[in-house]
């Protein structure tokens, strides 16, 4: 893993901590989760829009919401792995 990785799966998990302390535990089922999922990407493609069109005078808000996506990717895969292992009811909470 090369520096650079490593320092970006930081940020993911803080983002994941922040996501955590807002949330809490949420199992949802895969369909919810591609919804939530679906969200954070169209405000990726927002924010890439909007510095195209010159909205946005960088793209920090654009790799922000990458962050975001990829931390609530990870939260899908910790919400599918618990519903396997009995951790939580299908559904919301
Ligand atoms: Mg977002």
């Amino acid at each position: 893993m090369t520096a650079r990785t490593a320092s970006v799966l930081a940020e993911v998990a803080r983002e994941r901590e922040r996501q955590h302390a807002k949330w809490g535990v949420q199992n949802f089922p895969p369909e919810l989760w591609l919804m939530v999922l679906g969200e954070e990407v169209g405000e990726v493609n927002n924010a890439a829009l909007e510095h195209h069109v010159g909205n946005l005078p960088d793209l920090s808000a654009y790799r922000e919401e990458l962050i975001q996506v990829a931390a609530v990717a990870v939260q899908a895969v910790e919400s599918l792995d618990r519903q396997a292992e009995g951790e939580g009811e299908r559904g919301e909470g």
